[in-house]
């Protein structure tokens, strides 16, 4: 399975990191060593000295696609999720300085956790609300219907380029907020109030 991370999805938060707004959807990938084993915890790796987290709401692909119209793309997953995309900050802006590929900041081990995952039928995808509290603080409040590109756009988009299989997962993009972990830190995901993933920094 593959691990398919959309940038710059919210406005706000592509302004704050004083980026400008895509005119496409803008993607990149994580490996499934990204994925963090169930419980375990996220430690933070030796070679940044600012992880963030992004919360984003995630989708799960239920069958093989290519080429997938963006009226037929709700065929293709019935369950989403929350997850964090961990950012190693300061080595993104290195490679952004340098115009080299982003991997080595977004696709570390452990860089993807994932929680549970509800079925899609309980919500209206253009009007999820997501929020994360790091040490039962309120650090990021987002709502899809802030989504510059629909969840249907997004798989639309990249299976022109890329053969989407089952299992594969789609990371929609982080809303404003975006902050650094530090060692002892406890991050909790709600969608729509409830609690889908938990994550302990060490
Ligand atoms: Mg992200």
């Amino acid at each position: 399975m593959k691990i398919i991370c959309i940038g710059r999805n919210y406005k706000a938060h592509a302004e704050e990191l004083k980026n400008e707004l895509p005119k496409e959807p803008l993607f990149f990938l994580k490996p499934d060593t990204a994925l963090l084993a169930k419980r375990m915890p996220f430690f933070i790796p030796d070679f940044s000295s600012e992880v963030h987290y992004e919360l984003e709401v995630v989708v799960k692909i239920n069958r093989v696609g290519k080429h997938i119209e963006k009226q037929f793309a709700h065929k293709y997953y019935s369950e989403i999720g929350l997850g964090i995309d961990f950012t190693a900050r300061d080595l993104q802006r290195e490679c952004k300085e340098g115009g080299l590929p982003w991997e080595k900041a977004k696709s570390f081990d452990g860089s993807a956790p994932i929680g549970k995952f509800v079925n899609i039928k309980r919500f209206d995808l253009s009007n999820i609300c997501f929020e994360l509290h790091k040490n039962d603080q309120s650090v990021q409040l987002g709502n899809t219907s802030d989504m510059i590109f629909s969840i249907d756009s997004i798989i639309a988009h990249v299976s022109k380029f890329i053969t989407l299989k089952k299992g594969d997962l789609i990371f929609t993009g982080t809303p404003e907020g975006v902050g650094r972990v530090q060692k002892g830190d406890e991050l909790k995901g709600y969608l729509n109030n409830q609690e889908l993933i938990e994550v302990k920094v060490r």
